[in-house]
Protein backbone atom coordinates (compact mmCIF):
# COMPACT_ATOMS: atom_id res chain seq x y z
CA UNK A 1 0.00 0.00 0.00
CA UNK A 2 1.05 3.36 -0.63
CA UNK A 3 2.31 5.18 2.27
CA UNK A 4 3.01 9.22 3.20
CA UNK A 5 7.46 9.94 4.25
CA UNK A 6 7.02 13.77 4.05
CA UNK A 7 6.49 15.43 7.14
CA UNK A 8 3.00 15.29 7.97
CA UNK A 9 3.22 18.99 10.04
CA UNK A 10 3.33 20.19 5.75
CA UNK A 11 0.19 17.79 5.37
CA UNK A 12 -1.54 20.46 8.56
CA UNK A 13 0.03 23.68 6.65
CA UNK A 14 -1.08 22.04 3.36
CA UNK A 15 -4.62 21.81 5.00
CA UNK A 16 -4.22 25.24 6.99
CA UNK A 17 -5.33 23.51 9.82
CA UNK A 18 -4.32 21.35 12.86
CA UNK A 19 -4.68 17.57 11.83
CA UNK A 20 -3.23 15.92 15.26
CA UNK A 21 -0.51 14.17 13.43
CA UNK A 22 2.24 14.50 15.62
CA UNK A 23 1.03 13.35 19.02
CA UNK A 24 1.75 15.44 22.19
CA UNK A 25 3.71 18.19 19.64
CA UNK A 26 0.31 19.36 18.42
CA UNK A 27 -1.07 20.13 21.99
CA UNK A 28 2.23 22.05 22.76
CA UNK A 29 3.28 25.65 21.30
CA UNK A 30 5.66 23.52 19.02
CA UNK A 31 3.28 22.67 16.72
CA UNK A 32 4.29 23.76 13.06
CA UNK A 33 0.95 24.94 11.74
CA UNK A 34 0.34 27.62 14.83
CA UNK A 35 4.22 28.49 14.42
CA UNK A 36 4.46 29.17 10.60
CA UNK A 37 0.42 29.10 9.06
CA UNK A 38 1.70 29.59 5.64
CA UNK A 39 1.44 26.53 3.07
CA UNK A 40 4.79 24.61 2.88
CA UNK A 41 7.39 25.17 0.17
CA UNK A 42 9.77 27.61 -1.14
CA UNK A 43 6.40 29.25 -2.95
CA UNK A 44 3.93 28.39 -0.05
CA UNK A 45 3.02 32.12 0.82
CA UNK A 46 2.80 32.95 -3.07
CA UNK A 47 0.21 29.96 -3.32
CA UNK A 48 -2.13 31.98 -1.20
CA UNK A 49 -4.50 32.62 -4.00
CA UNK A 50 -8.39 32.31 -4.03
CA UNK A 51 -9.36 29.28 -4.59
CA UNK A 52 -12.27 27.96 -7.39
CA UNK A 53 -15.09 26.02 -6.30
CA UNK A 54 -13.15 22.65 -7.30
CA UNK A 55 -10.62 23.60 -5.08
CA UNK A 56 -12.52 24.38 -2.19
CA UNK A 57 -14.05 21.34 -2.14
CA UNK A 58 -10.72 19.20 -3.12
CA UNK A 59 -9.00 20.76 -0.05
CA UNK A 60 -12.25 19.71 2.08
CA UNK A 61 -12.23 16.00 1.07
CA UNK A 62 -7.85 16.01 1.47
CA UNK A 63 -8.47 17.43 4.98
CA UNK A 64 -10.64 14.82 6.25
CA UNK A 65 -8.99 11.78 4.04
CA UNK A 66 -5.59 12.76 5.78
CA UNK A 67 -6.94 13.73 9.76
CA UNK A 68 -8.04 10.23 9.66
CA UNK A 69 -5.35 8.78 7.58
CA UNK A 70 -7.02 7.24 4.68
CA UNK A 71 -5.99 6.41 0.86
CA UNK A 72 -8.62 7.88 -1.62
CA UNK A 73 -9.49 4.40 -2.32
CA UNK A 74 -10.71 3.56 1.37
CA UNK A 75 -12.27 7.19 1.92
CA UNK A 76 -14.11 6.57 -1.21
CA UNK A 77 -15.47 3.54 0.38
CA UNK A 78 -16.28 4.70 3.45
CA UNK A 79 -18.05 7.51 1.66
CA UNK A 80 -20.35 5.13 -0.21
CA UNK A 81 -21.20 3.46 2.92
CA UNK A 82 -22.29 6.81 4.11
CA UNK A 83 -24.83 7.56 1.63
CA UNK A 84 -25.70 4.09 1.52
CA UNK A 85 -27.52 4.88 5.29
CA UNK A 86 -30.29 7.11 5.82
CA UNK A 87 -29.79 10.51 7.02
CA UNK A 88 -27.60 13.44 5.90
CA UNK A 89 -24.35 11.79 3.71
CA UNK A 90 -21.83 14.14 5.35
CA UNK A 91 -22.68 13.53 8.91
CA UNK A 92 -22.83 9.82 7.81
CA UNK A 93 -19.74 10.02 6.50
CA UNK A 94 -17.77 12.13 9.42
CA UNK A 95 -19.42 9.57 12.35
CA UNK A 96 -18.11 6.31 9.77
CA UNK A 97 -14.65 8.03 9.97
CA UNK A 98 -15.04 8.81 14.19
CA UNK A 99 -16.36 5.44 14.60
CA UNK A 100 -13.35 3.34 13.32
CA UNK A 101 -11.48 2.19 15.56
CA UNK A 102 -7.58 3.43 15.03
CA UNK A 103 -9.68 6.59 15.90
CA UNK A 104 -11.74 5.74 18.93
CA UNK A 105 -8.60 4.64 20.48
CA UNK A 106 -7.04 8.04 19.46
CA UNK A 107 -10.17 9.90 20.82
CA UNK A 108 -10.49 7.81 24.02
CA UNK A 109 -6.72 8.96 24.86
CA UNK A 110 -5.03 5.52 24.45
CA UNK A 111 -2.75 6.83 21.81
CA UNK A 112 -1.26 10.49 21.32
CA UNK A 113 -2.29 10.20 17.26
CA UNK A 114 -4.51 8.75 14.99
CA UNK A 115 -0.43 7.28 13.11
CA UNK A 116 0.15 5.81 16.82
CA UNK A 117 -3.72 4.77 17.18
CA UNK A 118 -3.31 2.97 13.80
CA UNK A 119 0.25 1.57 14.90
CA UNK A 120 -1.14 -0.20 18.29
CA UNK A 121 -4.07 -1.98 16.35
CA UNK A 122 -2.19 -2.68 13.38
CA UNK A 123 0.75 -4.89 16.21
CA UNK A 124 -2.38 -6.47 17.64
CA UNK A 125 -2.70 -4.42 21.23
CA UNK A 126 -6.22 -3.59 20.86
CA UNK A 127 -9.41 -5.62 22.09
CA UNK A 128 -13.12 -4.53 21.53
CA UNK A 129 -15.05 -6.39 23.88
CA UNK A 130 -12.17 -8.68 24.74
CA UNK A 131 -11.31 -10.12 21.40
CA UNK A 132 -8.01 -8.78 19.51
CA UNK A 133 -9.30 -7.10 16.91
CA UNK A 134 -5.56 -5.59 14.39
CA UNK A 135 -8.18 -3.98 11.70
CA UNK A 136 -7.49 0.08 12.23
CA UNK A 137 -11.32 0.62 9.62
CA UNK A 138 -12.74 -2.02 12.33
CA UNK A 139 -16.15 0.02 13.07
CA UNK A 140 -17.06 0.08 16.95
CA UNK A 141 -20.88 0.48 18.01
CA UNK A 142 -22.58 2.09 20.67
CA UNK A 143 -22.20 -0.21 23.78
CA UNK A 144 -18.18 -1.75 22.66
CA UNK A 145 -15.78 -1.55 25.40
CA UNK A 146 -12.32 -0.91 23.52
CA UNK A 147 -9.32 -2.28 25.90
CA UNK A 148 -5.38 -4.20 25.60
CA UNK A 149 -4.45 -6.98 25.84
CA UNK A 150 -3.89 -8.41 28.93
CA UNK A 151 0.34 -9.18 28.38
CA UNK A 152 0.68 -5.72 26.69
CA UNK A 153 -0.84 -3.29 29.65
CA UNK A 154 2.45 -3.00 31.00
CA UNK A 155 4.58 -1.41 28.16
CA UNK A 156 6.46 2.27 28.30
CA UNK A 157 3.72 3.89 26.11
CA UNK A 158 0.56 2.31 28.60
CA UNK A 159 2.26 2.90 31.89
CA UNK A 160 2.43 7.38 30.69
CA UNK A 161 -1.18 6.43 29.59
CA UNK A 162 -2.55 5.91 33.09
CA UNK A 163 -0.41 8.41 34.29
CA UNK A 164 -3.04 10.55 32.12
CA UNK A 165 -2.39 13.36 29.41
CA UNK A 166 -5.24 16.08 30.58
CA UNK A 167 -6.43 15.86 27.32
CA UNK A 168 -10.44 16.24 26.47
CA UNK A 169 -12.26 13.24 25.89
CA UNK A 170 -14.94 13.52 23.80
CA UNK A 171 -18.45 12.91 25.26
CA UNK A 172 -19.40 9.78 23.98
CA UNK A 173 -16.36 7.88 24.65
CA UNK A 174 -16.01 7.05 28.07
CA UNK A 175 -12.66 6.54 29.01
CA UNK A 176 -10.94 4.46 32.39
CA UNK A 177 -7.24 5.08 31.99
CA UNK A 178 -6.53 2.76 35.21
CA UNK A 179 -7.93 -0.46 33.22
CA UNK A 180 -6.56 1.08 30.28
CA UNK A 181 -10.14 0.77 28.59
CA UNK A 182 -12.81 3.33 26.75
CA UNK A 183 -16.47 2.37 26.37
CA UNK A 184 -18.21 3.89 23.38
CA UNK A 185 -21.30 5.49 25.20
CA UNK A 186 -23.36 6.54 22.46
CA UNK A 187 -22.42 7.30 18.52
CA UNK A 188 -20.91 10.63 17.97
CA UNK A 189 -23.31 13.34 17.21
CA UNK A 190 -21.59 16.31 14.51
CA UNK A 191 -21.47 18.56 17.32
CA UNK A 192 -19.06 16.26 18.84
CA UNK A 193 -16.70 16.35 15.94
CA UNK A 194 -14.21 19.43 16.51
CA UNK A 195 -12.36 19.28 13.07
CA UNK A 196 -13.01 22.20 11.10
CA UNK A 197 -14.79 20.53 8.40
CA UNK A 198 -17.67 21.88 6.11
CA UNK A 199 -18.62 17.90 4.95
CA UNK A 200 -20.96 19.41 2.56
CA UNK A 201 -18.30 20.24 0.31
CA UNK A 202 -16.97 16.65 0.67
CA UNK A 203 -20.85 15.50 -1.00
CA UNK A 204 -20.35 18.09 -3.30
CA UNK A 205 -16.94 16.79 -4.65
CA UNK A 206 -17.84 13.54 -5.06
CA UNK A 207 -21.28 14.34 -6.21
CA UNK A 208 -19.49 16.37 -9.31
FE1 LIG B 1 2.38 18.98 13.21
FE2 LIG B 1 0.50 18.15 14.90
FE3 LIG B 1 0.79 20.73 14.48
FE4 LIG B 1 -0.18 19.15 12.56
S1 LIG B 1 -1.17 19.60 14.50
S2 LIG B 1 1.36 20.79 12.34
S3 LIG B 1 0.96 17.26 12.89
S4 LIG B 1 2.31 19.37 15.39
Amino acid sequence: MARYTDSVCRMCRREGTKLFLKGEKCFSSKCAVQNRPTPPGQHGQARQRKASEYGLQLREKQKARRAYGLMEGQFKRTFDRATAMKGIAGENLLQLLELRLDSVVFRSGLASSRPQARQLVCHGLMTVNGNKVDIPSYTVKEGDVIGVRANRKDITHFKAVKEGSGRVIPKWITSDFENLSATVAALPQRDDIDLSLQENLIVEFYSR
